[in-house]
């Protein structure tokens, strides 16, 4: 097979910390098989050619500036496929902890009496914005899911990303339950898929791989009252990576 017909693909990355290309950079090193099965074309974590010729596009981070809609069309134009990769592009991420507070005073607090050179707004994921074909969720992604997602990419598949709470995943590592332990976790209404890392570690889940289909928050809240935890510290556990969503879910009732 000739270097012209392996897949193409490109990496972008939006309002992020770049965690989750490094991530990929990683991923590589420890699957170096994969680069002889696609040709990357565009990579500013790793290689500095810029290629736009394309099918299959990774975008990390959140959209948080009007031009990113521009810069993000571009890229759902040529692309094939686009995958959201990492929580920022697939939630909104720890970006849109700022979407809970007047966007003035955000631009305020972080570029003072410069806010005017800075078209910033609300922070969104890359699905406000364009079609997504499939997210890679985590902050930062698992790396064998990264592999995973590729191989089924170039198989023609989606991704097969599991959509069962972290309870599940928790309980099959025999972890002792957070909970039991004195610590609250949001695993009953977070998406799994990451070996239950943080319960496993002793911490509670944060919820970085987003929402499961119909979560029962409410059923969670009333756990975590039950434990102890007020209105507010109930809400500030909700807040690090499921602003957007959470606000979403209730626009909508
Ligand atoms: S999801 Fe996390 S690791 Fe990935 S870019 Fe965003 S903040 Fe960084
Ligand atoms: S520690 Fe968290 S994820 Fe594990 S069983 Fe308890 S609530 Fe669920
Ligand atoms: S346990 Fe929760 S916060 Fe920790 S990596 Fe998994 S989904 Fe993310």
């Amino acid at each position: 097979m000739t270097t012209q017909t392996l897949p193409r693909i490109a990496f972008f990355e939006f309002t992020s910390c770049e965690g989750c290309q490094l991530t990929v950079v990683d991923t590589l090193q420890a699957h170096p098989e994969l680069l002889n099965v696609v040709e990357i074309v565009q990579f500013r974590e790793a290689m500095s050619e810029r290629g736009e010729d394309y099918q299959i596009a990774f975008v990390e981070g959140s959209c948080t500036r009007p031009h990113d809609e521009t810069r993000l069309k571009e890229i759902r134009q040529q692309a094939k496929i686009v995958v959201a990769l990492g929580a920022c592009a697939h939630l909104g991420g720890i970006n849109a902890i700022r979407n809970r507070q007047p966007l003035e005073e955000v631009r305020q607090y972080v570029y003072g009496d410069k806010a005017d050179w800075f078209d910033t707004y609300v922070a969104r994921p890359i699905e406000a914005v364009i079609t997504v074909d499939a997210v890679i969720p985590g902050c930062p992604i698992d790396r064998n899911e990264f592999a995973m997602a590729v191989s089924h990419l170039l198989q023609g598949r989606m991704p097969n990303i599991p959509d069962y709470p972290l309870c599940i995943e928790c309980k099959l590592m025999e972890n002792v339950c957070m909970f039991q332990r004195g610590k609250a976790c949001l695993g009953p209404i977070t998406r799994s898929g990451c070996g239950a890392i943080c319960p496993a570690y002793g911490d509670g889940c944060e919820g970085c791989r987003g929402l499961i289909p119909k979560p029962n928050i409410e059923s969670l809240k009333q756990v975590l009252r039950e434990h102890g935890m007020s209105e507010e510290e109930i809400d500030a556990k909700m807040t690090m990576f499921l602003t957007y969503q959470k606000m979403r879910l209730e626009e909508k009732r």
